[in-house]
């Protein structure tokens, strides 16, 4: 597919919430806007689901759980099941990059050759999975033959957030079907759009009825009804940290549904003076600035050794002024709008909060003046480690550089934040390279690398940054419940 070719903005229908194989309107009949964030006009009206549409969907979810469909469904063929989804998505790839990009603003370039594939290989990945997903014999002292089976864990209530929703879905989906989960699934109110669309593709696809059920709607009402729902096995989150402790909270105060949460970051990206300096800094800035800079694990607290400090303010203040900010289905952007106008207003106040506590604002720090959400990519250094530029997650294109003088303090302020998502290193030392890794307390580190996810390598964060690890054959564990079967022989 020509990179360059010309994709416009598609013209969307409202539309319906997905539940039992069937697309129906909120039992409120209430809808809510979304909206294109490169111009901030309305795409199309969407039903806004609720409580009620929330207890439907985990009835349907619960009944295709419970049906003689699922129950005799071989593994091999729920794995088809998503091959065949996988193939659908990679044949309607113009028509789901162009969704993403006009309800997101992800440039359509990033949409097309990254959202899009990631999501297709996601679903693949799981695929092969699902048949070899089995426990093990033991053996245990006496004359038992015990072993274990790994059963799936039943209803998933799945809450996505708006920077990947594509991806974020595959993310939830994949392990959860592979293991013959069932779901109801809500996306970010911001970006319901491809959701939906990979729903109709996956009943396209021959799940049966009931099996994914896509509930659109608010955190507070549809998200909370999730978390509660006396009757949901297992809630699965991405999101922010507060709203992740909200549904700690919930699941625990109702039946203890299984919990797995990927949360926010404040990433330290290090780079030490004996690393390809240019390199590294290049990567830095995409570190920070992909995607609008709205990544979970962003490279947020740039931490660069003095004797290259100058170096690398160069190189980023350079990709900064060369960044080409605009209409995301030009094929020339780099940076469309971020997500919404309340994000924008909360990233504009933390620039103002930087220039406040006494930041030098380099390059950036202002809205853009057109229709949209638009911000110039904006640095700043003289950050000290307690400012809340340094210290909190701002999840837009604003990056803190701070400086460091040897490996000990790296570390030490590298790990002094309450996340722990990821981490990235950049040097030539081995031996330094493989200390960092193991001394930051980060589910990622990376080396002379950033921003290098892989649907087989699992994902996920210490301390305040989550619970439990997403990809890979570590995410399957979210999706299965344990059984030890102990058989007499005597
Ligand atoms: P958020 O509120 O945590 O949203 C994530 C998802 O949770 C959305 O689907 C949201 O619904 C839902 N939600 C919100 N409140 C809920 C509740 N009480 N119970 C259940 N579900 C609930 O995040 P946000 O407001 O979009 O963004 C705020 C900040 O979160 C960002 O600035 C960023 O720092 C962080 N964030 C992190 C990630 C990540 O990948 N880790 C992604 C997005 C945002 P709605 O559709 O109503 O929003
Ligand atoms: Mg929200």
């Amino acid at each position: 597919m020509a990179a360059t070719e010309t994709i416009a903005p598609p013209r969307v229908q409202d539309k319906k919430m997905l539940i039992d194989g069937k697309w129906v309107d909120s039992v409120s009949g209430k809808t809510f806007e979304t909206i294109n964030p490169s111009t901030g006009d309305v795409i199309c009206r969407v039903a806004e689901g609720d409580k009620e549409d929330v207890d439907r969907a985990v009835k349907a979810a619960r009944k295709a759980f419970e049906s003689k469909a699922c129950r005799t469904m071989s593994a091999a063929q729920r794995g088809r099941l998503l091959y065949k989804l996988a193939d659908l998505i990679e044949a309607n790839a113009k028509e789901l990059a162009a969704l993403e990009t006009l309800d997101n603003g992800k440039p359509i370039r990033d949409s097309l050759n990254g959202d899009v594939p990631a999501t297709a290989a996601m679903y693949r990945y799981y695929a092969g999975w699902a048949d070899k997903i089995h426990g093990k014999t033991i053996p245990v002292t006496g004359p038992f033959h015990t072993y274990t089976r790994h059963e799936p864990v039943g209803v998933c209530g799945q809450i996505i957030p708006w920077n990947f929703p594509m991806l974020m879905q595959a993310q939830k989906w994949a392990p959860a079907l592979a293991c013959g989960c069932t779901s109801v699934l809500k996306p970010a109110e911001q970006t319901p759009l491809t959701a939906l669309r990979i729903a109709e593709l996956a009943m396209e696809a021959g799940f049966p009825e009931g099996v994914i059920n896509v509930v659109p709607g608010f955190g507070p009402t549809a998200g909370a009804a999730i978390a509660n729902h006396p009757d949901v096995d297992k809630v699965a989150f991405t999101g922010s940290t507060s709203v992740g402790k909200d549904i700690m909270k919930a699941a625990a105060d109702t039946n203890l549904k299984r919990v797995t949460l990927e949360l926010g970051g404040k990433s330290p990206n290090i780079i030490f003076a004996d690393a390809d300096v240019d390199t590294a800094a290049k990567f830095s800035y995409f570190a920070l600035f992909f995607n609008m800079g709205q990544c979970c694990c962003a490279g947020s607290r740039l931490f660069v050794e003095d004797k290259v400090y100058d170096q690398v303010m160069n190189v980023i203040t350079e990709r900064a002024k060369k960044t080409k900010l605009g209409d995301p289905f030009d094929h020339a952007t780099t940076q469309g709008p971020q997500v919404s106008k309340e994000q924008t207003e909360t990233i504009m106040r933390y620039i103002e909060s930087g220039q406040r506590e006494g930041a030098r604002c380099v390059t950036g720090g202002r809205r853009v003046d057109r229709p949209g959400y638009f911000i110039e990519p904006t640095i700043f250094d003289n950050v000290r480690d307690d400012m809340a530029i340094a210290r909190e997650e701002i999840f837009g294109p604003v990056l803190s550089v701070l400086r460091f003088k040897d490996l000990d303090e790296a570390i030490r302020r590298g790990n002094n934040t309450t996340y722990g998502l990821a981490a990235a290193v950049w040097t030539r030392d081995v031996a330094k390279a493989h200390r960092l890794a193991a001394e930051l307390r980060a589910g990622t580190v990376w080396v002379n690398c950033y921003n290098v996810v892989d649907t087989a390598a699992p994902f996920g964060g210490f301390r305040m940054s989550g619970l439990g690890r997403e990809l890979g054959e570590y995410g399957l564990a979210n999706y299965t419940e344990v059984k030890t079967v102990v058989v007499s022989m005597s």
